[in-house]
């Protein structure tokens, strides 16, 4: 007779996960905004980990220029709802998984609904900042996520710490660059998508979290720092 097999096996052998761990994830439900490049590498890994209960929030369509970094989407996607191609890669990916998705661009309506964490998956700087503001205000821990040219940065962001608004002050956004102006290096979108997965499960086996550190990488000069980010007395939000 064949040995029954657990999926998970080997993350449950890792002893800060285990079979708690495992537990805890599968009870967990989360938020993800936006399911381009990052929101591929987060949703995938959550979803064949074995996350309970995943929301994916998107109204783009898959476009040709898109299929370079974004990792789930094949060219017979192309033209297709984000949502639908997603949708259908990560159930066949794992059947377990609860997988809703909802058709609209980001408003803080969607937070009404309670969720263990949000995970900003956006590249949309005035969107990032609308839901650090709107997590901030309702006490919802969320993380941070942003990639572009040959650099990935990645925060953990709860009530007491540092958040986007302490780490750049909004009027100075202009100075921070967008994918469709300096470009992408595919591979940085897989290495912040899989940080940004890795605080989601570390903190949803363990409920174990540093919020307010910056993690900045660069897949070029292969320099990764950790930046301890004070929270500011006069931020503007709360
Ligand atoms: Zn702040």
């Amino acid at each position: 007779m064949k040995k029954m097999t657990n999926r998970y096996d080997r993350q449950l052998k890792i002893k800060q996960i285990g079979i708690d761990g495992q537990n805890n994830l599968e009870q967990s439900k989360v938020l993800v905004i936006g399911v381009g490049g990052l929101g591929s590498f987060v949703s995938s890994e959550l979803v064949k980990a074995g996350i309970g209960e995943i929301t994916l929030v998107d109204y783009d369509v898959v476009e040709l220029t898109n299929l370079h970094r974004q990792n789930l989407y094949t060219e017979a996607d192309v033209g297709v709802e984000k949502l639908t191609a997603m949708k259908n890669h990560l159930q066949a990916a794992n059947k377990n998984v609860v997988i809703n998705t909802i058709s609209q661009k980001y408003s803080a309506e969607l937070l009404d609904t309670k969720y263990d964490l949000v995970i900003d998956c956006t590249d949309n700087f005035p969107v990032k900042y609308q839901i650090n503001q709107d997590c901030q205000e309702r006490g919802i821990k969320h993380i941070f996520g942003t990639c572009a040219a040959n650099q990935g940065q990645v925060m953990f962001i709860d009530s007491e710490s540092a958040c986007l608004e302490c780490l750049y002050p909004k009027d100075k956004v202009a100075q921070l660059g967008l994918s469709a102006n300096i470009g992408t290096n595919p591979m940085i979108v897989a290495l912040t998508g899989s940080l940004q997965a890795s605080l989601a499960m570390k903190f949803l086996t363990s409920n174990k979290y540093t919020a307010g550190q910056l993690l900045v990488i660069d897949n070029w000069t292969f320099d990764f720092r950790k930046i301890k980010v004070n929270k500011k007395n006069n931020c503007l939000i709360k």
